[in-house]
């Protein structure tokens, strides 16, 4: 008899898998891929997922130790899941024990149990229901309970109860024998389907969209771009596919780029279709995100929703993927295991042979690439739903003006004659704050980060200086800490300064700001949301927070304060992101009544990307874009790789990337190159020194075969141990 082996992706920084004996008293054969085994891990033991039985080790068989315990007695990742999590393992080289552990919600990781969590309720008897509250007079513990249970028709969850503060146990208990509190537990079941009948029919444009994709259904994986301005429907087509698909039994991933948008993003689903919809993001509690995983799991749920982590989330019947605005930037994991989401969609969309449909009204150029080149589908929605044009853009020369706060006349007129009109505007500016810096008027000393190459961020209402990149913060001075003299200036403006300024100039207008800061206090962004679309503000000030999925059909004007940033970024992307978040802006105004107006303020009104795409719009911007990538073998047109290093010292990332760089020299191929290595952009963050290497090839399997030789090499560089390097495959910002 041959002796059974566990091969286990175990939670740690190591890019391998480990090896396990089968002890006597389990039934080998029993164990499957998939399932939870608790392992002896240095001086602890750990939780790990069995990636397959194995009868040979590269190990000897006495250096290996034996599984503990096993966890589950069915596997809790299926087949495809695992074949998923390994595909990303590999092609971003990062440990498959961390990648596991990433698909997992957290009372799993920890060992809990994979059953959803009782849905019992307590809800009222039809005796129960005529009680007053003067016949518990005497038992105040039962009476407060026996009046929530009353608000409550459905009846109440253990997790309300636990929210009441002491004991609860016992004063239910006395309703429940009384008679007039039962407990009902709901199993959940099959998805129920039920369709709410529908006055809205797609016009021709979406319709033709939802058939391409329904017919080819029977062919598998296909790859969808659609493309249409914001309010062209984009989402209503969404919701038919996913009709479609349910009626046939099957799921839809929906992926959306921030968590905000999940609300009216689930309230529009629900009102079209009566689906159980599971929800998944960062912000649930792990009871909740347990049930939204085991809903999905077991094919409970026919739509499940999420932000970037929801790709990795199980699926029974998965039958399309949607991302929405798939052009976001947030679908990019940007620490640890450094995945795209959107990428991963597609991955995944093949593996399990169903059709991937991505949104967007500013497409990727990687997207628009895979289009040229007949990868991907096009689905074109030209025309906003409700018959609304696009709105004009206005660009203001403000070279030479008279500004104030950034403010120039011409704009402020603009948005006098908005809000004389009973409309509403909106205001962006990329920078949080009041002021980006200040600065000494008798010396020149500006108030920097001790710890970061970056500028300490005034922030008015705090009466704090605060660093944006690493969160220091220190009072703000009343005195110059070089020459002691008290003028102190502020330099630049940030959205606290705008809006106070605005204040100023529209004495009456009723004035919100929506930035990180605002919003940060719960039910925050909802209430300026709320006033928006009640009309009760005028003026809108804010971040790209403002930018994303949000629908502000009284708003007619849209104003950029700082057009320039983009076109001159440090990154490579900087201009596409600007032309997206210009178009994107753009589409939160106006409707079919009131055309929208966007008014750019820019230093370089000539500059030509800006011009063709306010002349020619965000397609022919694209093109041009995607030449100057070809030219200079950006991506789409080659793939690279970004060797991130980080140090207390400067030189310990300099030798360290050097020696990478000559071993990566002499293991590549011709149409390969290596740049670098460059301090980061910001080369000091948080006290210690950034530095990277890029690399960049035309063929993506040249460079993961290289990336395959490379890593080893660099896991045992003697250099690489006085840093902390990690590797980005397909880096989105090179900060
Ligand atoms: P997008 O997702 O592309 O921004 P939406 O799907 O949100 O666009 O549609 C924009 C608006 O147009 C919404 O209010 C939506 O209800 C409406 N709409 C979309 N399709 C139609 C249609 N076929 N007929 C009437 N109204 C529509
Ligand atoms: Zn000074
Ligand atoms: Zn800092």
């Amino acid at each position: 008899m041959s002796t059974a082996i566990l091969r286990v992706a175990v939670p740690t920084p190591v890019r391998r898998s480990f090896d396990y004996l089968v002890p006597q008293a389990i039934d080998a054969s029993k164990i499957l891929p998939g399932m939870r085994v608790r392992i002896p891990f240095g001086r602890k033991t750990r939780i790990g997922i069995v990636l397959a039985r194995v009868t040979h080790s590269e190990l000897e068989l006495q250096r290996l130790k034996s599984v503990v315990e096993v966890l589950d007695q069915h596997p809790l990742l299926p087949a495809e899941s695992l074949r998923l999590l390994d595909w990303s393992s590999q092609y971003y080289h990062h440990p498959i024990g961390e990648v596991v552990h990433a698909a997992l919600p957290a009372p799993l990781r920890r060992g809990g149990t994979a059953r959803l969590p009782s849905l019992r309720r307590w809800r009222l008897t039809p005796a129960g229901a005529g009680v007053g509250l003067e016949a518990v007079l005497r038992a105040p513990r039962q009476a407060e309970l026996l009046r929530l249970i009353q608000s409550d028709p459905g009846g109440v969850t253990r997790e309300q109860l636990k929210k009441l503060s002491g004991s609860w146990r016992g004063a239910l208990n006395a309703l429940v024998s009384k008679g007039w509190v039962e407990v009902t537990e709901d199993t959940p079941t099959q998805a129920q389907v039920a369709i709410v009948p529908q006055t809205w029919k797609p016009n021709t444009a979406q319709a033709a969209a939802i058939d391409s994709v329904c017919t080819s259904r029977s062919k598998g994986f296909q790859v969808y771009l659609l493309e249409g301005v914001t309010g062209s429907g984009k989402t209503e087509v969404y919701l038919g596919l996913i009709e479609n698909f349910a009626i046939q039994g099957q799921q839809a991933l929906l992926l959306i780029p921030e968590i905000g948008l999940t609300p009216q993003m689930v309230a529009r689903l629900r009102k079209r279709l009566r689906l159980p919809v599971a929800v998944v993001h960062s912000g649930l509690s792990d009871h909740e995100r347990l049930q939204s995983w085991l809903m999905a799991r077991d094919g409970h749920a026919s739509v499940v929703i999420g932000t970037r982590s929801a790709v990795l989330v199980p699926l029974k019947r998965l039958g399309i993927v949607i991302v929405d605005e798939e052009h976001d930037i947030s679908y990019k994991q940007q620490d640890g295991f450094r995945y795209s989401a959107r990428d991963l969609a597609i991955v995944r969309a093949r593996q399990a042979s169903v059709p991937v449909v991505l949104g967007s009204a500013t497409p990727s150029l990687e997207s628009l690439h895979n289009v040229a080149s007949n990868r991907y589908r096009h689905l074109l929605l030209p025309q906003r739903a409700q018959g609304a044009s696009t709105p004009d853009i206005t660009i203001i020369d403000v070279r030479r003006r008279r500004m104030e706060d950034d403010l120039s006349d011409e704009l402020l007129e603009w948005m006098e004659s908005c809000i004389a009109r009973g409309e509403q505007a909106l205001l962006f500016l990329n920078r949080r704050g009041y002021a980006p810096t200040v600065m000494c008027h008798g010396c020149g000393w500006v108030a920097d980060c001790g710890r970061c190459d970056a500028h300490m961020v005034y922030h008015h209402s705090a009466g704090r200086l605060c660093c944006h990149h690493c969160g220091s913060e220190h009072p703000v001075f009343t005195a110059c800490p070089e020459c002691g003299a008290t003028h102190l200036r502020t330099l630049g403006v940030g959205t606290q300064r705008v809006a106070q300024s605005l204040s100023k100039h529209f004495p009456h207008a009723r004035i919100a700001r929506v930035d990180r800061d605002s919003t940060r206090r719960k039910g925050a962004m909802q209430a300026v949301l709320d006033g928006i679309h009640s009309g009760s503000i005028d003026i809108l000030v804010g971040t790209q927070m403002l930018a994303k999925g949000h629908h502000f059909p009284n708003v007619t004007m849209v104003g950029v304060l700082d057009a320039d940033s983009g076109l001159f970024g440090a990154d490579f992307r900087a201009c596409e992101r600007m032309a997206q978040l210009i178009v994107q802006v753009a589409g939160r105004a106006g409707r079919a009544d009131r055309p929208g107006r966007v008014v750019l303020q820019t230093h370089h009104p000539n500059h030509p990307m800006l011009r063709v795409l306010i002349e020619r719009g965000y397609r022919l911007f694209a093109d041009a874009a995607l030449m100057e990538r070809e030219e200079a073998t950006f991506p789409p047109c080659a793939c690279l790789a970004l060797l991130r290093a980080e140090a207390p010292s400067r030189e310990a990332n300099i030798m360290f990337l050097e020696e990478a760089r000559t071993l990566a020299s002499s293991a590549m191929d011709g149409d390969m190159s290596v740049l670098g290595p460059v301090p980061a952009p910001m080369e000091r963050r948080a006290g210690r020194y950034r530095a990277h290497l890029l690399v960049q090839s035309r063929q993506r399997a040249t460079l993961h075969r290289l990336l395959g030789q490379w890593i080893p090499a660099l896991e045992a560089s003697r250099s690489g141990r006085r840093v902390r390097w990690s590797l980005d495959i397909d880096p989105q910002e090179m900060l």
